[in-house]
């Protein structure tokens, strides 16, 4: 493997090698203390076009192997997951300011992710058959080309491969554009990648922003983007990336509400509720954001205080991305507790000794809320939940029909009946029953309803074999005496 460059300064990585952008550079910073930890080039359409032509002229040979050859790429690659994993976490640790647990749990799915792209080629092991005497049609599935994957801040080691292997294995070459406030734990992909022997040209990063998405949707020769982030963004590069005649999937931002009711197990329930709503600093497409509770939940909710007195910011509970994203979470307590609701927990003001210069919210828990507060309608990404209390399971379920989004949805009882009662109804795309992060692990698909996804499919799983792919059907006949019709 030759040598790399370090991760301080990011560049992008165009054909196998680091190169500079043409732009501007912005300031890299750790949540964790506030310190700069790296530089990051904003790049401009030029940027992205040399990487969509080295994407281009990759795609030939690359797409000429065999499902086999490219899946033991990753198969080797998977392993350097593994052999990194404590580099790999404390990478994401650093950047996003999440747990070094937590981080960890992020690569293990990475590896969970490679897994399941090593195996697609058993899955899609084509269809073929003898349509008439002598006359044989067969599927085979073939790539689209350059594609592209835009990805947010909150998962830099696990989003990128919710797209990058199953891509790349069947066939098609990439653009990732990482987030602009994490982008060295891709910086490390592309290297681990090259050293598994990924072809040049095959994985290509370009860092930017605002910028560099709309690039994307706009350049001729990109065929496909996926894209994670907030659903303010995702309607944008759905209708932009599909108004250029792309297949496009992107997904959106969540408000999941976990219903509780009273026979629910108290101790599961609570540490459950809790450790969604916190975990990742409450950072998670898939948190807790509303508890609605049914009838008397009272035991439950004061079991939830003595749970969430146990996370402490800086031990067990990482930072928040931004200043402005404390500034916007604290800010949203506020405002519940102007409304009227009462802070069982109060997590603003929280500062930790020694990094002062970090952003850090302590767990909320906001009671008493009404689904008119912003509290209950909107996105608040921090470790913060609000509990709506209700009287019936009816008035539980209008409440989360209720939600723009639709991302996940929980119950927590030991009702089998009314489990099941919710689990039809919810209107989310991802239900959990006694469980507060209803994450469906691979080979099952991720992907949310309404607000929370534009485009068809889902984005892991087979799911997303459909989207990195179009069917080639072929009929063949190589007897001349073989009966010969309109159909054949
Ligand atoms: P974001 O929408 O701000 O950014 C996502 C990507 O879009 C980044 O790469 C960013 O550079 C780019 N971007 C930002 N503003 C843009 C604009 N105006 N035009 C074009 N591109 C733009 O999201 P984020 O803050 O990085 O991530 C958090 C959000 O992502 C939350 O809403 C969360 O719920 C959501 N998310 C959803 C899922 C899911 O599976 N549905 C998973 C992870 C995160």
């Amino acid at each position: 493997m030759e040598e790399m460059e370090t991760t301080t300064q990011v560049r992008n990585f165009i054909n196998g090698k680091f190169v500079d952008g043409n732009q501007s550079t912005m300031d890299v910073e750790s949540p964790l203390d506030g310190s700069i930890i790296s530089t990051l080039p904003l790049s401009n359409y030029e940027d992205l076009d040399k990487a969509v032509e080295a994407a281009k002229t990759a795609f030939v040979s690359w797409s000429s192997m065999t499902f086999k050859e490219r899946a033991q790429i990753f198969f080797r690659y998977r392993g350097l997951l593994e052999k990194n994993m404590d580099e790999l976490s404390s990478l994401c640790q650093l950047e996003n300011g999440k747990t070094f647990e937590e981080s960890k749990a992020e690569v293990e799915k990475s590896m969970e992710l490679c897994e399941f792209a090593v195996s697609i080629p058993q899955i899609i092991a084509n269809e073929v058959q003898e349509v008439s005497k002598g006359v044989e049609c067969r599927i085979e599935r073939k790539p689209l080309g350059v594609v592209a994957s835009i990805a947010p801040f909150n998962f830099p080691n696990m989003v990128p491969h919710w797209t990058v292997p199953n891509a790349l294995i069947l066939g098609n070459t990439m653009i990732i554009k990482p987030s602009e406030v994490v982008p060295l734990s891709v910086v490390r992909m592309a290297e681990l990648l090259k050293e598994a022997g990924l072809p040049d040209g095959v994985f290509n990063i370009v860092n930017g922003g605002k910028e560099i998405v709309e690039a994307i949707c706009d350049h001729p020769k990109i065929e496909a983007v996926s894209f994670v982030g907030s659903t303010a963004v995702a309607k944008i590069v759905y209708k932009r990336a599909t108004s250029n005649l792309k297949r496009c999937v992107a997904l959106g931002g969540a408000k999941n509400h976990l219903i509780v009711l009273p026979d629910a197990d108290v101790d599961m329930t609570a540490s459950n509720v809790v450790a969604s709503m916190s975990g990742c600093a409450g950072q998670r497409c898939m948190a807790a954001s509303v508890m609605v509770g049914v009838d008397n939940v009272q035991h439950i909710v004061d079991r939830m205080v003595d749970y969430a007195r146990e996370i402490v910011p800086g031990q067990n509970l990482g930072s928040v991305i931004s200043k402005e994203a404390k500034e916007r979470i604290e800010g949203y307590i506020t405002q519940a507790e102007k409304d009227g609701a009462t802070i069982l927990v109060d997590g603003r003001g929280s500062v930790v000794a020694g990094k002062e210069g970090g952003y850090y919210v302590g767990p909320t828990i906001i009671d008493h809320v009404t689904s008119e507060m912003s509290v209950a309608r909107e996105e608040i990404f921090g470790p913060v939940i609000s509990i709506v209390r209700t009287k019936d399971i009816d008035e539980a379920i209008r409440i989360e029909n209720g939600s723009n989004y639709g991302n996940a949805a929980a119950v927590f009882t030991q009702s089998g009946k009314l489990a099941k009662e919710i689990m039809e109804k919810a209107s989310a795309g991802m239900i959990g029953v006694n469980i507060g992060v209803p994450v469906p692990r691979e080979p099952f698909s991720f992907g949310g309803w309404n607000d929370s996804k534009f485009g068809v499919g889902d984005i892991t799983g087979r799911s997303s074999i459909e989207f990195w792919t179009q069917n080639k059907k072929t009929t063949i006949k190589w007897n001349p005496g073989a009966r010969t019709n309109w159909m054949s």
